[in-house]
């Protein structure tokens, strides 16, 4: 039998009070998967694998068709880590800079570079995909740890003034692959009775919150529990001590899936502009352009790119009229 950290999937989990919902993900092969083809080095590895559970984490209590795509844009040296989720568990990541603990080989250090240095100061950007919305919602808070776990529980309360708590682990193997990796999610529901009392006292959420993160502080590494949990409610409980939950029946698998397409690419060569496009027909020549989530590579013939200059014009025209 296959033990839990073997099985990429996501578990959805409720406080049998409804006070809080919760999310489980493992994703330690479709980790090893996305980080073999970008050959990332040990500390870009940790980076895409937590911001890849964390991706899951969030899109866990989405509903059907949603995705959610993360990009941590920072001024450090990964240039920037990139992860989407479907609700369905259709994962894809993807990072600026797979090598980049080759600065510190640069340094002579064989320390591992810490995913908050490799991701630098900068901005969270969350985009969310809802059918039939033309436009995604996105929105953008400041990085406040880089670590991503804390950067998303942050853009949690700020979205949506939940407070939830994120832990992310990722445990490397002696060659530096990913060894098991995933996350535990839990997000309080808003109270209607939550206000104190009398003043002084604490409200029910606030008693929760703290006897949470008592039980938080007390967790071993999230990574080395992973290995060790046979199944998804006892990694949980090590967050949640005695407070009864209800595991939802509502179980996906976590894959690896890249949905790039012809036609997705170029809508996203006719949001360069017509400038852009202009200079690409002017040199009389197809492009060859490689995805870079999953390295498949497109031709777009020259007569299309004519077409999207064509287009771009008569839109540029209609909003001038
Ligand atoms: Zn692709």
């Amino acid at each position: 039998m296959k033990s839990l950290s073997e099985i990429d999937r996501v578990y959805r989990f409720y406080a049998k009070d409804l006070t809080f919902r919760a999310a489980v993900v493992i994703t330690t092969r479709t980790s090893r998967t996305i980080c073999g083809q970008l050959q990332t080095s040990p500390s870009a590895t940790v980076g895409l694998s937590r911001a890849l559970s964390g991706a899951a984490l969030l899109a866990a209590h989405m509903s059907e068709h949603q995705q959610i795509g993360l990009h941590f844009n920072g001024d450090g040296p990964i240039a920037g880590v990139f992860a989407e989720a479907t609700y369905e568990g259709e994962l894809r990541a993807w990072c600026g800079n797979p090598q980049v603990d080759a600065i510190r080989q640069q340094m002579n250090s064989t320390a591992r570079l810490d995913v908050a240095d490799a991701i630098g100061k900068g901005v969270l950007t969350v985009v969310r995909s809802v059918p039939f919305e033309k436009q995604p919602r996105v929105s953008t808070v400041p990085l406040v740890t880089s670590q991503i776990g804390q950067d998303l529980a942050w853009y949690l309360e700020q979205s949506a003034q939940i407070p939830s708590l994120i832990s992310l682990g990722v445990l490397l193997a002696e060659d530096g692959t990913v060894q098991c990796s995933g996350g535990v999610m839990i997000e309080l529901m808003p109270q209607s009775d939550n206000a104190p009392a009398s003043p002084g006292t604490t409200t029910p959420n606030e008693t929760l919150i703290n006897r949470l993160e008592e039980l938080a502080a007390k967790a071993p590494p999230l990574s080395s529990q992973i290995e060790k949990a046979t199944n998804a409610e006892d990694l949980l409980r090590v967050y949640t001590g005695e407070i009864p939950l209800v595991a939802s029946d509502v179980i996906h698998d976590l894959n690896f899936r890249c949905r790039c397409s012809q036609s997705r690419l170029e809508r996203s060569l006719a949001l360069l502009g017509g400038h852009e496009i202009d200079e690409m027909v002017k040199a009389r020549k197809d492009i060859e352009a490689k995805c870079q989530f999953c390295g498949a590579t497109y031709v777009i013939k020259l007569e299309r790119i004519e077409d999207l200059l064509a287009e771009i014009r008569t839109a540029d025209a209609t909003r001038k009229n």
